[in-house]
């Protein structure tokens, strides 16, 4: 999938000019906040200097198997980001200004440029992943004298908001909610309409040795890009009015109109959730308020809740104990794994939902919870090879939210019940009663028993 090096990947005029030696030159790291609207760190900044670097870095490492044999990132959120990047560009473009892309180890290709142009400030956005706190870290040890400022734009809440400290985070989602419902959220950040000049010309500012995008139309509405969000924002609240029946709706596995759809961007930042909060607010206030747009708001919440929940937990967000510290009884099965990656099980639902996220990178919140309840009770697996699987194959991958959610589902994280195990069958027959999603996606193919060697044909004969 990866090609090329980093040699070819910069700019092909990258000579400083004598005023960037001078000027107070900054640069912005965009992560997951890929927008130019309600992102107040990047304003600051852009106020704070009279020359500006965009950057965005591509990690190598996404692209290597992890330990759990999956990839960081799969073919389809890469499609998905390498679109957003484009409409970034655009959008930078459209304000004398334009993204630069860098292709490797993130620390080590902003450490170069922060060199090459003498950087005085860096900004970012906060990130609730570890690995991308940690690389921040980096950056400050290794440039002590730059000025270094993060805002908190991923988020509905900025931690000055809380009403209580990140320590003192509840263990599970109502008491936060019940805490933090009544906030008010800031309006979001207008974008501005000029930054400052990037210090050098770029004439080709994107490495010719990204990994290739593989073209998709399995889910054709899933476009990168703010334009895109923007879009389909405005396509589920006030061109189609599904929003008023989310609250009904919103526990189906295909389609369209049963839900927003805004993960992806929400994920990768080409919308705000304060953006989406504003929206639907004007919703409300235009058309109808009920339990509905209420309901999209208290998913909004589930997402804040991760998005603190794995600040406050740290490294133990990865680990098999979960942050309830225990340690689920588990084997690892490869064979049982490949069956559940590759939509293959004795459990026709679960394949359906297997085979649709192979196939578009997208998965209803109820097919997630099913497939994940499979892996966990049925399959009796590491649960943490199930999240990293969905780390690489999903489109809208979020740490927190993923990782989050998966030690709800494995009784080692918020769920106060700690143990849900989904019925299958009667979950097929409320959700899918005529098996037309199973047959759309061809559940009933290839299943059979989970185990090909079961104990009646032990020991194995070795002659
Ligand atoms: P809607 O139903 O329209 O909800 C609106 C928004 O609320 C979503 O876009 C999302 O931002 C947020 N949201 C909804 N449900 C949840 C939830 N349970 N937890 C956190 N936020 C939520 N969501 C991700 O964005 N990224 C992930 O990597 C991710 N991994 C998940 C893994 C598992 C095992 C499970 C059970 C859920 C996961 N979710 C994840 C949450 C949820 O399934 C998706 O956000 C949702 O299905 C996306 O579709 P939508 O945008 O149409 O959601």
């Amino acid at each position: 999938m990866i090609s090329g090096d980093m040699s070819q990947s910069t700019h092909s005029d990258n000579n400083m000019t004598e005023a960037s030696k001078t000027e107070n030159c900054g640069l912005f790291w965009f992560r997951h906040d890929l927008r130019v609207t309600d992102n107040e760190p990047l304003n600051t900044l852009a106020r704070d200097v009279n020359c500006l670097l965009c950057v965005f870095v591509v990690d190598s490492r996404w692209f290597k198997a992890s330990h759990y044999q999956s990839a960081h990132m799969g073919e389809h959120r890469w499609r998905f980001l390498m679109e957003s990047l484009v409409d970034l560009d655009e959008q930078l473009k459209q304000r004398g200004q334009q993204l630069i892309v860098k292709y490797g180890e993130p620390i080590a290709a902003i450490g170069d440029l922060v060199i090459e142009h003498n950087i005085k400030h860096i900004a970012c956005n906060y990130h609730s992943g570890v690995y991308e706190c940690q690389q921040w870290q980096r950056l400050q040890t290794q440039f002590p004298f730059m000025k270094a400022t993060t805002g908190e734009s991923h988020s509905l809440f900025t931690n000055s908001q809380l009403p209580f400290a990140l320590t003192d985070l509840p263990d599970t989602f109502t008491p936060f909610r019940k805490k933090v419902e009544m906030i008010d959220i800031d309006q979001p950040m207008q974008a501005m309409d000029v930054y400052p000049p990037t210090p050098i010309r770029f004439q080709e500012s994107w490495p010719t040795s990204l990994p290739q995008v593989v073209a998709s139309d399995a889910y054709p509405r899933l476009l990168g890009g703010a334009s895109a969000a923007k879009s389909q924002l405005k396509y589920y609240l006030f061109e189609t009015d599904y929003i008023a029946e989310y609250k009904q709706t919103r526990n189906g596995l295909d389609g369209w109109s049963f839900s927003s759809k805004l993960s992806a961007w929400l994920a990768n930042g080409s919308i705000s959730a304060r953006q989406v909060f504003h929206e639907l607010k004007r919703y409300e206030a235009e058309r109808t308020a009920n339990a509905s747009t209420y309901w999209l708001y208290f998913e909004l919440l589930w997402r804040e809740y991760f998005y603190w929940y794995a600040l406050k937990h740290n490294s133990q967000l990865f680990k098999v104990e979960g942050v309830r510290r225990k340690r689920p009884l588990t084997t690892f099965a490869p064979q049982r794994f490949a069956k559940w990656t590759s939509g293959t099980t004795p459990y026709p639902i679960v394949n359906a939902c297997m085979r649709q996220l192979n196939a578009t990178g997208f998965m209803s919140n109820r097919g997630r919870q099913l497939v994940a309840s499979c892996l966990v009770h049925e399959l009796s697996l590491d649960w943490r090879y199930g999240a990293a699987y969905f780390e690489q194959q999903l489109i809208d991958f979020d740490v927190a939210s993923n990782w989050g959610n998966w030690q709800y589902l494995a009784g080692v994280g918020a769920d106060p019940r700690g143990h849900r195990q989904f019925n299958l069958q009667k979950q097929t027959q409320m959700y899918d009663p005529n098996e037309r999603f199973i047959e759309k996606w061809q559940g009933h193919s290839n299943t059979g028993p989970l185990d090909d060697v079961d104990y009646a044909d032990w020991p194995i004969s070795w002659q």
